[in-house]
């Protein structure tokens, strides 16, 4: 399920958004301020942030900005939303370092669409659609993996930490990395946990010929990769 944290301090804009997201099957957490945001992004990394831009305190261009900045927050998708419709003002929200911009008011399916044409760019393992690498192909929407006619039996932490390497491959990804994109969070469970969960996804790959697909970078962490001349039947 894919995490969105809705930064808006208007309480009822905050409830109606968190209401529409949670029906379409997002895990919504709000903040009302930019220290509130922070903490939250702090503890777990959503896979998209709504942030409004006038916020008590700090703005929401402020914190866009200084999450561009850092390593940890840099690819993070964040969607403006804001009350000004001038090009001026969307241009800033761009330059910020949003991936969108969006005025309110806004109609719930706009802001649905918008979040899936994000996500799509941007954190594919955040969405349904089907992806194949190597011969290998995983359903989200009916959480399978096949190998041609086999299927391959996976636990769910290895078939989220399976489809975030399908829907990122040949990139090499930390250990803090996997955490923060797959568990969400790089601060309270252990970098030994993710080395855990890719010697038990090997295990599960091992049957149909692809555990050599996850590859141990040293030093660096891992990497799906498709060498094709390995997987032979
Ligand atoms: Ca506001």
């Amino acid at each position: 399920m894919s995490r969105v944290l809705v930064v808006e301090d208007e309480s009822a804009i905050a409830e109606l958004i968190s209401i529409n997201l949670r029906h379409a099957g997002y895990e919504v957490t709000t903040a009302a301020t930019a220290e509130e945001a922070q903490a939250a992004i702090d503890a777990v990394l959503p896979e998209l942030v709504l942030l409004d831009w006038m916020l008590p305190g700090q703005s929401g261009i402020a914190l866009a900005k200084r999450w561009r900045s850092q390593v940890r927050t840099r690819d993070l998708p964040v969607i403006m939303l804001t009350a000004r419709a001038e090009e001026a003002d969307k241009i800033a929200g761009l330059d910020a370092g949003a991936d969108d911009y969006l005025a309110k008011p806004f109609s719930p399916n706009e802001l649905l669409a918008r979040i899936r044409a994000v996500l799509r760019r941007k954190a594919p393992e955040a969405l349904d659609s089907v992806v194949e690498v190597g011969g290998l192909r995983l359903d989200p929407s009916t959480r399978r993996v096949m190998r041609g006619e086999t299927e391959v039996r996976i636990g769910p932490a290895e078939f989220r930490l399976l489809h975030f390497f399908m829907t990122h491959p040949e990139r090499v990804h930390s250990r803090a990395q996997l955490l923060d994109r797959v568990w969400g969070d790089h601060v309270f469970i252990e970098e030994r946990t993710v080395d855990v969960h890719v010697k038990r996804l090997r295990e599960a790959l091992e049957p149909v010929q692809c555990a050599r697909m996850i590859e141990t970078v040293r030093g660096a962490g891992y990497r799906l990769t498709h060498p094709v001349q390995a997987l032979s039947r």
